[in-house]
């Protein structure tokens, strides 16, 4: 596809930003600012001239994976977003492509099997790949969109284990693109004012917290990447991902240790977890727990202080997420879209070389957590939490 001036000049801009540093572009006030965020890790941000008049966004996406979040969220959220656009597709059921791309009037040559989408390199449309498939596949997935020299951003859980996470780190940095995970509730207007609260110790220095994330479901299928353990299925890291996560924003602090965790499993080979329970420990010697279920529903981020507490309740469901504190005060009310917000932040801190909400390093923290839980769960014993510097 040949390239305008324009195109090409715009496109320069997008890789070099992964090199920018500073404040440059801030349209409207939807982004959230992660300055200081202590639970948000950080990722390269260095310096590149501004955008010149015409040559900021919207970002081109197009996603990689096009299931049950792709079309039921993500697809919807891109149209509500300001600057973003979904401008291509990669699947490995090009089946698929047609209704998409009448839907969302993507021409034929933004759309890609898994096979051919090393040739999304050339096309100018596309800055950011969103990686939206079975966790065990992210790796893979990430390391290719950032070898094709796309931004990328990454569907939570970021990956299997801390390695993978790290060489989907790498990858980013090796080619001068950046990596996002999605973690739609650290964009989420009312939980940033829970994260506000903590960030002023606004009760008090915390005495506690849990954060509880389960739905009633049917244990799932073992013939669906959900019910196979090697595939990223079970409730820790499909939903426990939330809990971990939710600890971590909630107290800003970094765990040390896991205390203790229990499993429930179905009893076949490859058998995923249908609900874990843990205690995780901090390094002043609080602790905090954590649970999560695929076949019971719970969902709530509790925070204790001296002098009062606050929560989400519930914490993590697409709409209606609202808080409360000690004395009264409500967080809220819930906002339209989660993931809009989520994409158009995202947008933003590359356009403006500032830092992402939530960074590939944010999402390598949580799945070392998330190891040490099943390791202590399977050992029986408490085990010391890596992985959490940076
Ligand atoms: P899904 O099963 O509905 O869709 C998965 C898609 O990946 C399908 O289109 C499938 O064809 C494709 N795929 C690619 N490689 C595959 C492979 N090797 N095996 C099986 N399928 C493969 O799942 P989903 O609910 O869309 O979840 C996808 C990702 O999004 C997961 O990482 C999940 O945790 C995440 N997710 C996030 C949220 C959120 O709120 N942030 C919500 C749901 C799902």
């Amino acid at each position: 596809m040949a390239e305008s001036n324009s195109t090409t000049t715009r496109r320069r801009f997008l890789r070099q930003s992964v090199a920018a540093s500073g404040l440059l572009f801030v349209p409207g006030l939807i982004g959230c600012s992660p300055a200081g965020n202590a639970a948000s890790g950080t990722d390269t941000a260095p310096a590149s001239p501004p955008p010149a008049e015409g040559q900021s966004g919207p970002l081109g996406v197009a996603i990689l994976g096009l299931g049950g979040y792709a079309s039921g969220q993500i697809a919807p959220a891109l149209q509500l977003t300001e600057h973003c656009k979904l401008r291509g597709l990669i699947t490995g059921s090009p089946e698929k492509l047609p209704e998409w791309q009448r839907k969302y009037d993507i021409p034929d040559g933004n759309t890609y099997t898994y096979d051919t989408m090393d040739g999304i390199a050339d096309n100018a449309d596309i800055d950011v790949i969103y990686v939206i498939t079975p966790t065990a596949t992210h790796r893979d997935f990430v390391v290719q969109a950032a070898n094709a020299g796309k931004h990328v951003w990454c569907e939570k859980p970021m990956a299997m284990t801390p390695e993978e996470c790290q060489e989907m780190i790498d990858a980013c940095a090796r080619n001068g693109v950046r990596l996002a995970i999605g973690y739609r509730m650290m964009h989420e207007p009312n939980t940033r004012k829970l994260i506000e609260l903590t960030k002023e110790r606004a009760y008090g220095a915390l005495t506690g917290a849990h954060a509880y994330a389960g739905y009633g479901g049917s244990p799932p299928a073992t013939d669906y990447w959900r019910g196979q353990r090697d595939m990223g299925g079970g409730a820790l890291y499909d939903m426990g991902v939330y809990s971990v996560n939710g600890l971590r924003y909630g107290t800003q602090m970094a765990p040390e240790a896991v205390v203790k965790a229990t499993q429930t499993r179905q009893d076949h080979a490859n058998a995923v977890d249908l609900t874990t329970e843990y205690t995780l420990r901090y390094p002043d010697g609080m602790t905090a727990e954590g649970k999560t279920s695929v076949v019971t529903n719970y969902n709530e981020l509790h925070i204790e202080a001296e002098d009062g507490w606050y929560e989400m309740d519930p914490m993590q469901p697409y709409t209606g997420v609202t808080g409360e504190t000690s004395d009264g005060k409500l967080l809220g009310p819930a906002v339209a879209n989660q993931q809009s917000i989520q994409m158009d932040d995202d947008a933003l801190a590359i356009m403006n070389g500032t830092e992402f909400i939530a960074p590939g390093t944010l999402g390598k923290k949580d799945i070392a957590v998330i190891r040490a839980i099943i390791e202590s769960a399977e050992s029986g014993r408490e085990v010391a939490i890596e992985h959490q510097e940076g």
